[in-house]
């Protein structure tokens, strides 16, 4: 994959050098032969700073991870892949009448990028962080 598809919305820093699939990284972690630093989840680039990119090591492109698994549309609770879109998840939702409680201010983030920077919206005040407004979710570690 080309370095120059991962980038900051900022361009804060330069691309990292190396990406590879979410499959790969998965695999490489389950089988403990990631190096500790040497990968960093990209979501989808919406950061302004530099937090998702890897000087050091690889980025791991996330997107691919994109599966909405459940929606109760009585409880509007989902349970879904980290690299699905807000925008996926609206588009979802929205005919059974829920929006997501918190959405920052583009709906072109993944739900795992949303987590780890637990954005805020403009009802922080009442709602707060999306985060609040999480059940679960699985962390992969190197
Ligand atoms: C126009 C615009 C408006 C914005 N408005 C707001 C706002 O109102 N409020 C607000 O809080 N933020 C706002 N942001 C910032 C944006 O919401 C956050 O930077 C968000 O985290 C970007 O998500 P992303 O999926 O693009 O993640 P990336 O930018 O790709 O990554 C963000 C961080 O999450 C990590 N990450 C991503 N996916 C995973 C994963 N699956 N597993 C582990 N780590 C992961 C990355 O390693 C990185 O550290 C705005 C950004 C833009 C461009």
């Amino acid at each position: 994959m080309a370095a120059g598809r991962f980038p900051s919305f900022g361009l804060a820093t330069p691309p990292a050098p190396r990406a590879i699939g979410a499959d790969e990284a998965i695999a490489l972690l389950k089988g403990g032969q990631a190096k500790p630093a040497s990968l960093l989840a990209y979501g989808n680039g919406r950061s302004y700073g530099d937090s998702c990119q890897n000087g050091a090591g690889a980025v791991v492109d996330m997107r691919s991870l994109n599966r909405i698994h459940a929606f109760n549309a009585e409880t509007g609770v989902l349970k879904a892949d980290a690299g699905v879109l807000l925008s996926d998840i609206i588009a979802h939702a929205a005919p059974y009448g829920f929006f997501p409680a918190v959405v920052p201010g583009t709906q072109f983030v993944t739900l795992g990028g949303a987590i780890v920077n637990d954005v805020h919206g403009k009802n922080h005040h009442r709602r707060g962080t999306f985060g609040c407004h999480v059940e679960s979710f699985t962390l992969l570690r190197s």
